[in-house]
C-alpha cells in the first residue's frame, strides 16, 4: 500500500512521449523522465486492498504493493530488493510487458489501474543509475556443469538462477548476440539493445559464459553436449511462423513478419545482417496480416523506414473496447489494444479473409485480394466464418508482412537429434521442465508455445529450480531461494 488516500488524490498518469511525427524519425525509445514526485505520486495510488490480485495476475508474482509502498516512501533502495527477489530482469518487463498485474489491480474495478509497468521500470533504472545492480557472483561453486541453449529471457533467467548457487553455466546462442527475441524480435524503440548488453555484461561478469554464433547441433552436436555437461536446458523458442499458403505466395514482396523484423534491428545496431537482400518499405504500400504485437512492431518499423501506406488486416473480429462478460476482472481481457505504433499511423480492419496476392506482371506483388467475413458462434459455442457477398476488393501494396503468429519450435536439427518428444501441440513435452530425455530440461516459449518475456523469465526460473534439484537433490538450494507465483 502507498498512502490510504492516494488513489483520490492522484489520477493515474504515465510519462509523457515524444510525439508520433517526431519519434517515427528514429529507432529510439520516446519517454520522456519524469520527477520523483510524479513516481511516488503514481505509487501512491496502490491501495490497501486487502488481496493483491496484481501478484496473482503477475506470472512471476511480484510483490507489487511491496515495492509500491517502498516508493511511495521514497525508499528506492528497499523497492530495488523486492523488485528482484522475484524478477530477473524488470528492465525488459519495465518495458515491454502488456502488463496482466494492471489488468487484475483492484483499482481497475472501477477506475485505472495503478501505473505498476512504469514504477517497476523506474524501480530498476534507479537501480541502474546508483549502481546498486551488481554481478551476482556465488560465494562457492558446486562443480556441476550445465549448457543453456538459446539466450531469450527464459535462457538467460535459467543462466542467472543456476549461476547464482554456484553452478557453472554456458549459454549456447546461434546468433551474434545474447537476447533471442528481445534483441531481433522486438524493435530498439521498444527496447533499447544497450539495456540487454547492459545486463549481458553484468552476467558475464558474475561467471556465465556466453557462447555466441554456436548452433546445436552444427557447431557441437548432442553427443558432445550430453557427454560435457550434467544437465542441459533447451531454451530455443518458437520459431515456426504460420504460412498463408494462398495463389500469389511466391510472389516477390511478400515476407515473414520475423524477417522484416530481425533484419531491422541487426541494422539499427550495427550487425551486419546475414540476409543479404535488403527488405525496403520506403515510398511504398505496406499491408500487414496479423493483428498481434509482432504486426504492431511491423508498423512502427514500417512508418520509421518510410512506407507511404500501412494496413494492418485481422481475420478475427475486432474486439470490444472495454471488458466483456467472457473477461471479467480480474482476468487478462481481450479488449481493444492500441499500440505507440499503430498511433503513428496505419489503417486497421477487421474480419477481413486474404484469399489471394496478385500481381500485374506476373513476379511482383500488387496487391492483395480480401473479403469481409462474419463470424458466428454454432449451438456447441464453436465459431465460423462467412464471406460477405460482393464485398471483395483489392487493396493496392508492394510488401506484405506475415505477423500471424508462431506454430511451434524448429523439430528438425536440434530436437530430432536429442530423441525430444513434443506434446499435441508440437512444442517439447515436459514434465516439471524435464524431457522424456534423461539430463534435458526445456523451458520458454520452445515448451509453452509463443508467449510473453514475463512468462519465458518465469519458465526460466522454475525450470532451473527443477535443474537444481536433479542436480543437488537434498543439496539444492534454489527452492528456498526463489521467490514465486506459486508460493505466495
Ligand atoms: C516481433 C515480436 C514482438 C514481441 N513483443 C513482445 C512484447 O512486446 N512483450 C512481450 O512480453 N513479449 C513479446 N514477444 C514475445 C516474446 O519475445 C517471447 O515470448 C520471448 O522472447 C520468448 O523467450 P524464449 O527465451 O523462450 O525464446 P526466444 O526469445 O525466442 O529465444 C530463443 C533463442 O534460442 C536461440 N536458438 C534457437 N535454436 C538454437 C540452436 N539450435 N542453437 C543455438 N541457439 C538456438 C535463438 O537464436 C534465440 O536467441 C514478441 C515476440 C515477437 C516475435
Amino acid at each position: 500500500m502507498g498512502d490510504i488516500h492516494g488513489f483520490k488524490k492522484f489520477e493515474r498518469s504515465t510519462p509523457s512521449v515524444e510525439s508520433p511525427n517526431e519519434r517515427i524519425k528514429h529507432f529510439k525509445e520516446f519517454y520522456n523522465e519524469s520527477t520523483e514526485d510524479f513516481k511516488t505520486n503514481q505509487a501512491a495510488r496502490c491501495m490497501d486492498c486487502g488481496v493483491p490480485f496484481c501478484h496473482s495476475g503477475c506470472p512471476l508474482g511480484n510483490l507489487i504493493p511491496d515495492f509500491n509502498e517502498a516508493v511511495h516512501k521514497g525508499d528506492w533502495k528497499l523497492a530495488y530488493e523486492l523488485l528482484i527477489e522475484t524478477n530477473n530482469f524488470p528492465e525488459f518487463t519495465g518495458r515491454i510487458c502488456p502488463a496482466p498485474c494492471e489488468a487484475s489491480c483492484v483499482l481497475s474495478i472501477n477506475k485505472d489501474a495503478v501505473s505498476i509497468e512504469f514504477i517497476e521500470k523506474s524501480i530498476i533504472e534507479t537501480a541502474f543509475k546508483n549502481e546498486w545492480v551488481k554481478p551476482d557472483v556465488p560465494l562457492n561453486r558446486t562443480g556441476k556443469v550445465i549448457a543453456i541453449v538459446g539466450s531469450g529471457p527464459a535462457g538467460l533467467a535459467a543462466a542467472d538462477q543456476l549461476n547464482s548457487v554456484g553452478h557453472s553455466v554456458t549459454v549456447f546462442e546461434k546468433s551474434a548476440k545474447a537476447g533471442g527475441l528481445l534483441r531481433y524480435g522486438i524493435p530498439d524503440f521498444k527496447l533499447e539493445k544497450s539495456i540487454i548488453d547492459r545486463r549481458i555484461k553484468l552476467m558475464e561478469e558474475a561467471g556465465i559464459v556466453f557462447s555466441l554464433n554456436t548452433e546445436i547441433p552444427i557447431d557441437i552436436n548432442q553427443e558432445e553436449l550430453l557427454e560435457k555437461f550434467d544437465a542441459i536446458l533447451l531454451c530455443g523458442g518458437s520459431s515456426v511462423p504460420r504460412n498463408l499458403n494462398i495463389k500469389g505466395r511466391e510472389l516477390k514482396g511478400i515476407h515473414y513478419a520475423m524477417d522484416f523484423l530481425t533484419q531491422n534491428n541487426e541494422r539499427v545496431s550495427g550487425i551486419e545482417p546475414k540476409e543479404k537482400e535488403e527488405i525496403k518499405v520506403f515510398a511504398e504500400n505496406v499491408v500487414v496480416i496479423g493483428g498481434g504485437d509482432t504486426g504492431s512492431d511491423c508498423i512502427g518499423t514500417s512508418n520509421r523506414l518510410g512506407a507511404s501506406s500501412i494496413t494492418q488486416i485481422e481475420i478475427m473480429p475486432m474486439p470490444s473496447e472495454g471488458r466483456t462478460d467472457e473477461s471479467p476482472w480480474p482476468l487478462w481481457p481481450q479488449i481493444l489494444r492500441t499500440s505507440s505504433s499503430h498511433e503513428e499511423g496505419c489503417e486497421r480492419s477487421w474480419s477481413i479473409l486474404t484469399e489471394e496476392f496478385v500481381s500485374e506482371d506476373g513476379l511482383n506483388l500488387s496487391g492483395i485480394k480480401i473479403v469481409e467475413i462474419t463470424w458466428e458462434a454454432d449451438d456447441t459455442g464453436n465459431f465460423s466464418f462467412k464471406k460477405i457477398p460482393h464485398s471483395e476488393k483489392i487493396i493496392p501494396c508492394t510488401k506484405v508482412f506475415l505477423a500471424m503468429g508462431f506454430l511451434y519450435p524448429k523439430f528438425e536439427s536440434m530436437l530430432e537429434g536429442f530423441g525430444i518428444a513434443l506434446d499435441e501441440k508440437k512444442n517439447v513435452h515436459t514434465q516439471a521442465y524435464k524431457t522424456n530425455q534423461e539430463k534435458i530440461f526445456s523451458a520458454g516459449d520452445m515448451r509453452r508455445g509463443q508467449s510473453l518475456v514475463v512468462w519465458a523469465i518465469k519458465e526460466g526460473r522454475d525450470a532451473a529450480i527443477e535443474i537444481d534439484k536433479y542436480l543437488m537433490q537434498e543439496e539444492a538450494k534454489l527452492v528456498q531461494k526463489t521467490r514465486n507465483a506459486f508460493q505466495l
